[in-house]
């Protein structure tokens, strides 16, 4: 048996009404900043619970044009996690500014208690990333943001309908960053991504931002970006976000499902499960004993088990002018030797789910 990472494959091929949708806009030509995109700027932003949402061109800018609104330029600090995805980084970076990592908990997120040792009178915001779908601790984090007068930001990519106590992520910051990518729970077909606040003036300022600041076509307020939502992709995005609680409801199913059983297994930890708090798994991760063996192992047996990530952010050669060594981040570091993925995605089969639950069985029993 093969279990497949990646569920592309099905995400789109039962869409015959959304091909019915493509083919009615192609010919009204309202390609650029058109009325579809406005359409899922306000079904997103009532979705998560904000008063506005802006479509840009991926979730990396989502989180750019955030900081750029909020003035992050060149020799500001930003704080964030230093076990997060590349891109959160790549934000920080574009606009000159140098991020300032902080070590993540045994739920992937940023350690909110070391955060404050890490605030200078750098530091222009806060960038807590909700990794793998399970969410920051956000009252603390905005506690902090309060007390020191630094926004935050949320890098909530992987995210998407996650909550604590039922308020939504990226419905907690000045600003919550989301990412449309193929590979992200809410996908269109191409690059994509949103923004979303309850400032007017914000929102104000980043419908300039991602369309070169300008205000008409003739006049140009502020230095702005090429950052559109694509809106033939706000097109594919109609059609996908009513299934966007179904999405996360059934990835929620399945890592129950996984976790009911590999817990049986004493090599196998799973991550803490927080009360009041819905975790979306973006990604389903796992503590696992001789994790590399139990890789090859699945990978032999035909499941596509992945780490995310083998080598952390903090020590790519990208940002290797921060000087970091290994053992700066001990809980990062140890995840890095530790973790292990498997698909949970909301096409995966219960089959399939017993096929990887019984090749964990399996190995640990003959190994
Ligand atoms: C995917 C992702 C991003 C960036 O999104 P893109 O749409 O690929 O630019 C940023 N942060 C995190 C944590 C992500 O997973």
């Amino acid at each position: 048996m093969k279990v497949r990472y990646s569920y592309l494959k099905q995400q789109f091929s039962n869409c015959d009404d959304l091909w019915r949708d493509l083919k009615r806009f192609v010919p009204t030509g309202d390609f650029t900043l058109g009325k579809p995109l406005q359409k899922f700027e306000k079904s997103f932003a009532k979705l998560i619970g904000t008063k506005y949402a802006v479509g840009v061109n991926s979730g990396t800018d989502a989180i750019k044009l955030s900081l750029k609104c909020l003035g992050v330029g060149h020799g500001d600090e930003v704080i964030t996690a230093a076990n997060t995805f590349v891109a959160t980084v790549g934000a920080i970076m574009e606009l000159g500014a140098k991020p300032v990592f902080v070590d993540c908990n045994d739920t992937f997120c940023i350690n909110e208690n070391l955060i404050e040792k890490k605030i200078t009178k750098k530091t222009k915001a806060i960038l807590p990333v909700h990794f793998t779908g399970y969410m920051s601790d956000m009252k603390f984090i905005n506690k902090l943001g309060k007390k020191y007068k630094i926004p935050v930001v949320e890098d909530a990519c992987q995210s998407i309908l996650g909550s604590i106590n039922g308020k939504k992520a990226g419905s907690w910051g000045s600003f919550g960053a989301f990412s449309l990518h193929p590979l992200k729970n809410i996908n269109v077909w191409s690059d994509g991504g949103i923004i979303t606040t309850n400032s007017y003036r914000d929102y104000k300022k980043l419908l300039l931002l991602r369309n070169h600041g300008l205000v008409d076509r003739d006049t140009v307020k502020i230095p702005g970006y090429n950052s559109r939502l694509d809106t033939i992709q706000a097109v594919v995005g109609n059609w996908l976000l009513p299934k966007a609680l179904q999405i996360a409801n059934q990835r929620i199913k399945n890592a129950k499902y996984y976790d009911d059983n590999l817990s049986k297994i004493k090599e196998i930890t799973i991550p803490k499960r927080n009360k009041n708090e819905k975790t979306v798994y973006h990604l389903y991760i796992i503590f696992a004993k001789k994790r590399d063996q139990l890789l090859n192992y699945c990978l032999k047996k035909g499941i596509e088990a992945k780490i995310h990530y083998p080598k952390p952010m903090y020590l790519q050669e990208s940002v290797s002018f921060l000087k970091h060594k290994k053992g700066d981040f001990p809980i990062t570091d140890r995840h890095c030797k530790n973790i292990i993925s498997f698909p949970c995605d909301q096409h995966l089969k219960k089959k399939e789910m017993d096929y990887v639950i019984k090749a964990v069985r399996n190995f640990y029993s003959s190994n």
